[in-house]
């Protein structure tokens, strides 16, 4: 059988049918909001469509409109980000939403290139959102995207190296009419039907165009670059509990990882495995084990140590009750650290 040319129309009567259904996105011949596409975009990056959802639900129950999330504390938005990861995303997303309703009116520019100019919002974003809100020819080009246009064309030269190829190949596919539809549409073959492992090609719009699929190597794209090894950081974190049983938190400098965010009093995180210095001279008692932790460019292992006082001298920091520490907001590293703590501490 000859091989096609991937045609976005075919595509778009797939999406037509077989679109999903995402708490973010618009029905079916009503327009998008903005501000949904905005949030939910930011929301999706390093993370899940299934982690995003009670989230996005969650800011919007808070926050309806952008006038609102401005007029929220920092505090507040970084609180209900917690677990999300990835923090500097939410304190962009709060300076956006402040600059979105002081200095436009409370209304979204509708071009990538002044999309591109607010914080938080790259390349992708200000397409997706272009695109998506606002029907602009535009490309946002993620994973999905990547993945598609690899098999698609046949691109075995690996990632990252064929980042600019794949783009290329996924801008001359975008058609000038529904480009917000083509993206949602190609997002959604990648994550349903051209998914990673074993895809389901034999129900794909584009089966007949699909050069890998004709090669018997789709499963094999695209190729990836062997991964460098994540380093290893170390670190001390200072469990100290009061009479009362409360635990003691502090607030981390607003810049750095997890810049803003609560945490259990910890050192900084170094390359050589030493303890520190504790956030005040008492006797801490070393706990068993360690916690570890995943972040993008390494890896964190922390040590625990407790101890019970009575005071905690001039050591910064706010009491919590063992109930409150699970509402307060603690980002995914510290709330492995309490669960370490309540589960070593005898
Ligand atoms: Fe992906 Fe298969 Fe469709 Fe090709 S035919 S785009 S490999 S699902």
């Amino acid at each position: 059988m000859d091989q096609e040319t991937p045609n976005p129309i075919e595509l778009l009567h797939w999406y037509d049918r077989h679109r999903r259904v995402l708490p973010w996105r618009a029905a079916p011949g009503q327009p998008p909001d903005p501000y949904h596409v905005w949030l939910s975009e930011v929301m999706l990056q390093q993370t899940t469509v299934a982690s995003v959802g009670p989230y996005f639900t969650r800011f919007l129950t808070l926050w309806p409109t952008i006038a609102d999330l401005a007029s929220a504390s920092l505090q507040d938005v970084l609180r209900e980000w917690a677990g999300l990861g990835y923090y500097a995303r939410a304190r962009n997303l709060h300076k956006c939403a402040v600059v979105i309703t002081n200095d436009h009116g409370g209304i979204f520019p509708d071009t990538e290139a002044a999309l591109r100019t607010l914080p938080g919002v790259g390349t992708y974003t200000a397409a997706a959102i272009s695109a998506i809100a606002f029907e602009r020819h535009a490309t946002p080009v993620d994973g999905n995207f990547e993945r598609v246009m690899a098999r698609l064309f046949a691109v075995e030269v690996p990632l990252p190296t064929a980042k600019s190829t794949l783009r290329g190949l996924a801008e001359s596919l975008t058609p000038t009419s529904r480009p917000g539809d083509h993206a949602q549409a190609v997002m959604d073959l990648g994550a349903t039907v051209c998914t990673p492992r074993k895809p389901n090609c034999i129900i794909c719009p584009w089966k007949r165009a699909c050069a890998a699929r004709a090669r018997g190597i789709a499963e094999k794209l695209p190729r990836k670059a062997p991964k460098k090894r994540r380093p290893t950081r170390f670190g001390t974190a200072y469990w100290c509990m009061n009479k009362k049983a409360e635990v003691l938190l502090r607030r981390r400098p607003k810049h750095g990882m997890l810049g803003g965010m609560l945490e259990v009093p910890s050192t900084g995180w170094s390359s050589s495995d030493t303890a520190g210095s504790p956030p005040f001279e008492v006797d801490w008692r070393p706990l068993p084990g360690v916690v570890n932790h995943g972040f993008t460019h390494f890896h964190l292992e922390l040590t625990v140590r407790a101890a019970i006082v009575d005071t905690t001298g001039d050591c910064d920091g706010e009491w919590f009750s063992l109930k409150a520490l699970e509402t307060v907001g603690l980002p995914s590293l510290m709330a492995k650290v309490v669960r370490h703590a309540l589960k070593n501490l005898h």
